[in-house]
């Protein structure tokens, strides 16, 4: 694990490393408040509302988010989670959701409306956070990453094999990774 002044790249689908499940953290050490640091400025300069370490390359279990802030609100209220884990579900709810390591799409994803969670913040002191909405989403497409999962993996077989190869034209023509024709998503997970 390395930190430096430049920001992290963040992996893009198909990228494989997007498809590993990572490992627990053992101990909240400062190379994993330096990786927390540095995955916040990548959420923040891209902009997005939540990141997972494995997007940055990283298969440890650590997310941040911040579903708070807005590029016009600089006020930032981030949460960030060491071997974060969903401990209770209620009720449902859809969101059509986006992905920084998904360029150029979004569908609707049904979700549990409400969860608990569970984790170590960076001070290594175990927490609890109940979320509601877009929040709840957030979480837990976070917590899907740290299993290898992205939100396409959890959307109809057509939908996904259309994205798909719409993706990997893109990519064969060697399209920039932000040239697409779809704007982005107003919340970026
Ligand atoms: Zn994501």
């Amino acid at each position: 694990m390395t930190s430096s002044m430049a920001l992290r790249p963040v992996l893009k689908f198909p990228d494989p490393r997007l498809k590993r499940v990572s490992e627990p953290i053992s101990a909240v050490t400062d190379e994993i408040r330096a990786l927390a640091r540095d995955m916040l400025e990548v959420m923040y300069d891209e902009p997005g509302i939540g990141l997972a370490a494995p997007q940055v390359g990283e298969s440890v279990r650590l997310i941040v988010l911040d579903t708070d802030w807005t590029e016009e609100d600089a006020a930032r209220n981030p949460i960030v989670l060491v071997n974060p884990e969903i401990v209770e579900r209620e009720g449902k709810i859809t969101w059509t959701e986006g992905c920084l390591s998904v360029p150029d799409y979004q569908a609707d994803v049904e979700r549990a409306n409400k969860v608990r969670v569970r984790g170590i913040d960076l001070d290594g002191k175990p927490v609890e956070h109940d979320a509601e909405g877009l929040r709840a989403v957030c979480f837990q497409h976070e917590i899907d990453h740290l299993d290898g999962i992205l939100f396409i993996d959890r959307i109809s077989r057509l939908k996904r094999s259309l994205y798909v190869k719409r993706r990997q034209k893109a990519l064969r023509r060697g399209e920039d990774e932000d040239g697409g024709a779809l704007p982005p998503a107003d919340h970026t997970l």
